[in-house]
């Protein structure tokens, strides 16, 4: 039977999806990597990229959506220029347009190869057709390097993975590496303006290396000056153990109604005639809250016992003061 496998050697977990047929709709070298795109069964298009599998037609829905619309909607005011890094396929960017207050969307991919095949392949191709949208077929590390400081409101990176493993078990670096180190997390920063949010792919909780991964280059990004990077999980079946995660930083901590500036957008949105079908505003604080494992994991003990007691409602004793304190006022 033809499919399109992963299989990862930590947990002996083996992915695979069956495909319509052997021969790809597409293949083609470009001078990164070998693009495929496959017909399924059931998950219509596939998008494959060094064998390994990128998005399908029928739930990339729920990875691009989160990866734009948390952080778009998170944002005070609406965010006017967004940068995306990555995302050859071009959905992030999509998603991103349906938000009306964008004025520039800067897209950087290393491989202008992909965008092209994608564009033929894909009913959202038309995205760079957008008067908005400008294209850098550039390294995303070297473009930031070079960007001015406090350009944008919101920076989105959907890169491919930064690393594989091979038959042996041994880490092989990947072009998407570079988007994953301390001075790129230092740019990303640097380029954000002072309210402005960072979110990026940042794997799954069901593999230890993964995890690690994750908890690794959040200390990064908190070393680099952002006050928050809280871990949002996404449901996804077509990616390896069917669950992924994104880190989404804030450079400022919201002080604004988040909850009553995202109904505002959503409306707009609507109004639009724009819509979701796996975001939904709910899932903005929702797709944040982990299992406990995975809580005390990434945050520590400490973290979940503070915000254990801010959830709890203060006691007659505590609003009025100690026990002993009420006996004295009471005397
Ligand atoms: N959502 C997908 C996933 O998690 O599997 C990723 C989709 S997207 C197709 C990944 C893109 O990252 C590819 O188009 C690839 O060309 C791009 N990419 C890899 N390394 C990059 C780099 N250093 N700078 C910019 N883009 C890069």
């Amino acid at each position: 039977v033809a499919e399109i496998g992963e299989f990862f050697s930590e947990t002996g977990f083996y992915q695979s999806l069956r495909l319509s047929d052997e021969k790809p709709l597409l293949r083609q070298q470009s001078a990164y990597q070998l693009i495929e795109v496959y017909e399924t069964p059931y998950y219509g298009k596939v998008l494959v990229l060094d064998g390994v599998l990128q998005l399908t037609e029928r739930d990339a829905d729920a990875y691009n959506e989160m990866m734009a619309h948390v952080p778009m909607m998170q944002h005070e005011h609406g965010p006017k220029r967004v940068l995306v890094i990555g995302g050859g396929d071009g959905y992030v960017v999509n998603e991103v347009l349906k938000h009306e207050s964008v004025v520039h969307v800067d897209h950087v991919d290393l491989d202008g190869d992909v965008v092209q095949v994608c564009k033929q392949q894909f009913a959202w191709g038309k995205v760079w057709d957008d008067a908005r949208v400008h294209l850098h077929v550039a390294d995303g590390a070297a473009f930031c390097a070079d960007a001015a400081d406090a350009v944008y409101d919101v920076i989105i990176q959907d890169s491919s993975d930064p690393w594989g493993v091979d038959e042996s078990g041994n880490q092989i670096d990947l072009p998407s590496g570079a988007l994953y180190s301390k001075e790129h997390f230092a740019h990303l920063h640097r380029i954000l303006k002072p309210n402005g949010i960072l979110n990026f792919q940042a794997e799954t909780i069901a593999i230890p290396a993964d995890i690690k991964g994750m908890m690794d280059w959040r200390k990064i990004v908190l070393n680099a000056g952002f006050a928050s990077a809280r871990y949002g999980s996404i449901v996804i079946s077509s990616y390896p153990t069917g669950q992924l995660g994104f880190l989404m930083c804030e450079k400022k901590i919201a002080t604004h109604n988040v909850e009553k500036s995202i109904a505002a957008k959503m409306r707009r949105m609507r109004q639009a005639g724009l819509q979701t079908s796996y975001y939904h505003p709910a899932l903005q604080s929702a797709s944040f809250v982990l299992p406990l494992w995975v809580h005390r994991t990434v945050y520590g003990d400490d973290e979940e016992d503070e915000n254990e007691e801010e959830e709890v409602e203060p006691s007659a004793n505590e609003i009025l003061g100690s026990d002993s304190n009420a006996e004295i006022s009471s005397q």
